[in-house]
């Protein structure tokens, strides 16, 4: 089967992480803070928080903000679940956008329709690793006065108009998971350029302790320290981070090649009448975490879908629209009419396998597999 999506572990990223076993930190050590240090200098920003997922950095981002509770925050509901439930930990309310067709990213018309007085942030994904229309997301965000967090869990190492993602919105959060641009197993980050955001940000993943166990270590250090807010254990290992900082030199190499499948997939199946190949938009610097189709309406996704798990190709759908999960049915009261865009997507959508690793010839036969489709 060639898989959808595949982390790429070469022996240089082994041999940091078993030096790593071999000292004394394991956790909170030296690893961490170095990661976070080249993750600031690789987007270009001034803070970065690594922790142990991209869910926990989503939580803790939403939880920074201090938002009264019940305030309303506008999402897109074509996401991992993950997006909205961090407002869920922090007992805020989705209020849920529609989408674009072209790239399945919230559409900034359908956010102005949704804000009410309650409204007090947005949280958009850029799907796929293509950048959501950000300027037009920052206009709004300017004239309602809300605070914009961006879910770049598929958009490490993305840009916008010559600038990388996690430049742009209060907070940014990326994800670490094998799938994604680069991982440490499981991971996140959230990056700012906001000093009094960072410093929240850096006690919710510590307990909201004041100092960690390395600046209370050594001869000229106390033992005493406060607890200043309620925060959670979310910190990521050394074990984590060495693997990180050991995947972040390869990145740019890894979106190259993610950069050269799509361009092959698109080559290749331009002209296939069973599907409509992705696009992107001018100015944007494609992170291709995934690859996802259209199919042609008059194709039955689901026997596709089957036609081709059965043909050992790891298809996969992105995603279950989030107000079709019975959690979120019975907690809110959600109606699919309310979003054609996201439903007619749905249905139609299909992701081919894309990942660093992937060889040209896999890429051939995913093309010649769709195009012997019945
Ligand atoms: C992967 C993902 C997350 C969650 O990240 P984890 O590291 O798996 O916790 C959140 N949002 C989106 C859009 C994701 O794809």
């Amino acid at each position: 089967m060639i898989p959808y999506g595949h982390q790429s572990i070469d022996e240089n990223d082994v041999e940091e992480v078993v030096k790593v076993l071999n000292s004394d930190w394991l956790t909170t050590g030296p690893k961490v803070s170095e990661f976070e240090n080249i993750i600031c200098e690789y987007v270009g920003c001034k803070y970065a928080i690594a922790v142990n997922s991209g869910t926990s950095a989503l939580d803790i981002a939403v939880s920074s903000l201090d938002l009264p509770k019940g305030s309303e925050v506008i999402t897109t509901p074509f996401t991992f679940v993950a997006t909205s439930n961090a407002l869920l930990y922090n007992n805020l309310k989705p209020i849920f956008a529609d989408i674009k067709k072209d790239t399945r990213n919230i559409d900034p018309e359908d956010i102005l329709r949704k804000i009410t007085a309650k409204t007090k942030a947005i949280i958009y994904v850029d799907f796929a690793g293509h950048p959501c229309d950000i300027d037009e997301i920052k206009k709004i965000a300017r004239e309602y006065d809300l605070r914009l967090i961006e879910d770049a869990s598929h958009a490490f190492g993305a840009s916008y108009h010559g600038k990388m993602i996690g430049n742009f919105a209060d907070l940014t959060v990326f994800s670490f998971h094998p799938v994604k641009p680069i991982t440490t197993g499981e991971g996140g980050v959230v990056v700012t350029d906001n000093p009094e955001l960072a410093e929240k940000v850096r006690l919710l993943r510590n307990h909201g302790i004041d100092k960690d166990a390395a600046t209370r270590y050594g001869p000229d250090a106390g033992w005493a320290y406060d607890m200043k807010m309620l925060g959670r254990n979310y910190r990521m290992t050394d074990i984590q981070a060495a693997l990180g900082i050991s995947q972040l030199k390869k990145l740019d190499g890894f979106i190259g090649r993610r950069n050269e499948i799509a361009n092959l997939y698109n080559e290749l199946l331009d002209g296939c009448e069973f599907v409509e190949t992705p696009i992107t938009k001018e100015g944007v610097g494609h992170g291709w975490h995934i690859y996802t189709v259209l199919l042609n309406e008059s194709i039955n996704r689901n026997e596709f879908f089957k036609y081709m798990r059965k043909n050992e190709i790891g298809v996969n759908v992105h995603y279950i629209p989030i107000y079709h999960f019975s959690y979120y049915r019975e907690h809110f009261d959600l109606d699919e009419n309310d979003f054609p865009e996201t439903e007619d997507v749905f249905n139609r959508i299909i992701t081919l396998p894309i990942y660093p690793g992937m060889k040209d010839e896999e890429v051939e036969l995913v093309v010649k597999t769709i195009k012997a489709w019945k």
